[in-house]
């Protein structure tokens, strides 16, 4: 390729130059067109490699052309394929973040900030369950294609993986799979059975008979034989398990292991690169030592291998806000109590694995990453969503003031009905009335606890309520907002990553 950059942005003054790239031959590049980007394919006549995008093409200099091509699905694709480095792939037991982005504007801006902090901290930039999929309208390929523009925008150059987040069924599976996620995580949580934490004797020793122990490929007896009355000796403690704690962890995750085993087997059948992460954050209560010690000696025995797992550890980790401990204790003890829980999950982890520790719910945690860093030492993956959300609505904030009171006031309308799903602590009497707040302090609400998880859990009404002539509500306008300013949001991201990035990247 004989074209420099700088004779290439005379031509094309509206290239991204961080996207420019040579490669094989030809050369790529995204441009913005108005408030939409295009990719653009330079190569000589006769390169095959042209002929894999869907675009206009035309003549450049005697013997090359470019193609100018809609950022769609069919593109993303051929530049992931064309561009080895931007298809995700497995990454293994290396320190891992989660940058999850329900507007598919974000990943440029979060970029920027895995460039700022350095280290070795491998992205993940597609990620997104498919719950908040239908929360916001999009598709698995609508997240892939996303990532993949922003993170070529931004000219993200090394490994990348792609989170299929909490999966329920095959089917989940099966999407994720044909859009090209290379990380999947499988949510048992709907085959957890909480009474197990309450039942009598009684209840408990019926709820094992009828275990899917076929599944399991075990037995009743067999289970008890292996677990009831255990020492499991770790590197600075023992976990004891007694006879009724063991059969109160079969009733309560044995139908969840299953669960997980069978779609582990799907997964296997994809023949793709993969790697897979157990996540049951979810459950009513947190995972005891002895409980994680269960789970993951059955899913051993059963053959599943898993990079990460997220257990659910003690204490709160709400959406969008700092960890919360136990309020009857001062902060200071209240981490100082996670550590010690923690530090006992990441020495199973090491016997058993060794695996990563999964910490969901991640953002704005500020407070537990130098603990699940250090207790960890560095096999943790941090998995943030919401928190580039509310990012944009910082952006937005300073450019609209009036369309974000907008936002503040449907989103307190619609609170009540939205926090059903999250686990959120906000009160709508605590958070500032509309009518209090000056313009000029529309975005400190960003920063008050209960107006901020107000913001949080209202995105999927936001983006996705319509009005009666059948546009939306809100959607139009936000994302307009956004890429009227795609610096500004990128900036903002950008610092508030940098916070949540800095104490993984050694
Ligand atoms: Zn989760």
């Amino acid at each position: 390729m004989s074209f420099s950059l700088s004779e290439l942005q005379q031509k094309f003054p509206n290239m991204y130059p961080s996207s420019f790239v040579t490669h094989n031959d030809a050369a790529f590049w995204l441009d913005h067109k108005g408030d939409r980007n295009q990719l653009v394919v330079l190569a000589r006549e006769g390169n095959p490699l042209r002929d894999q995008f869907q675009g206009e093409r035309s003549p450049f200099q005697p013997g090359y052309a470019v193609v100018v091509c809609a950022t769609n699905h069919a593109n993303a694709r051929a530049l992931r394929n064309a561009l080895a480095w931007l298809t995700p792939k497995p990454i293994g037991l290396a320190t891992s973040a989660g940058t999850g982005d329900r507007l598919g504007l974000a990943t440029p801006g979060h970029v920027r900030a895995f460039n700022a902090v350095g280290g070795n901290i491998v992205p993940i930039f597609a990620q997104q369950s498919i719950r908040e999929m239908q929360r916001t309208g999009r598709s698995a390929d609508d997240v892939m294609t996303d990532a993949t523009f922003g993170t070529f925008e931004a000219g993200w150059r090394k490994l990348v993986g792609a989170d299929a987040d909490h999966l329920k069924v095959p089917e989940d599976i099966d999407t994720c799979v044909a859009a090209g996620f290379s990380f999947y995580t499988i949510d048992p949580g709907a085959h957890v059975d909480s009474e197990a934490d309450t039942a009598s004797p009684t209840v408990i020793h019926q709820k094992v008979a009828v275990l899917p122990w076929k599944d399991l490929a075990s037995t009743a007896a067999d289970f008890e034989k292996r677990y009831a009355g255990q020492k499991v000796q770790l590197e600075t403690c023992t976990v004891q398990i007694d006879s009724e704690a063991a059969l109160r962890a079969a009733v309560k995750y044995g139908k969840a292991i299953a669960h997980v085993a069978m779609m582990y087997r799907h997964l296997v059948a994809k023949n793709i690169p993969f790697e897979l992460e157990v996540s049951v954050d979810e459950t009513e209560t947190p995972t005891t030592h002895a409980e994680h010690i269960i789970v993951v000696s059955e899913l051993k025995r059963l053959n599943v291998q898993w990079v990460s797992l997220a257990p659910r550890y003690i204490g709160r980790f709400e959406k969008g806000v700092d960890y919360i401990g136990d309020p009857s204790t001062s902060s200071g003890q209240a981490l100082a109590a996670f550590e010690k829980d923690f530090a006992v999950h990441a020495e199973i982890a090491r016997k058993y694995g060794p695996y990563k520790l999964s910490i969901h719910s991640g953002s704005d945690k500020f407070s537990v990453y130098p603990i699940t860093m250090e207790q960890t030492r560095g096999l943790v993956h941090l998995k943030t969503a919401g928190t580039s959300y509310l990012e944009a609505l910082r952006t937005i904030a300073a450019f609209d003031p009036a369309f974000f009171r907008k936002l503040y006031v449907f989103g307190r309308e619609h609170y009540e009905s939205d926090r059903v799903s999250y686990h959120v602590s906000a009160q709508l009497e605590r958070a500032p009335k509309p009518e209090d707040v000056k313009d000029v302090d529309l975005p400190s609400l960003l920063n008050q606890f209960d107006a901020r998880e107000i913001f949080h859990v209202t995105f999927g009404s936001v983006l996705t309520t319509k009005k009666s002539d059948g546009k939306f509500l809100f959607y139009d306008d936000f994302m307009a907002i956004l890429r009227a300013h795609p610096d500004a949001y990128a900036a903002n991201l950008e610092a508030h990553f940098i916070k949540h990035l800095k104490p993984f990247a050694t």
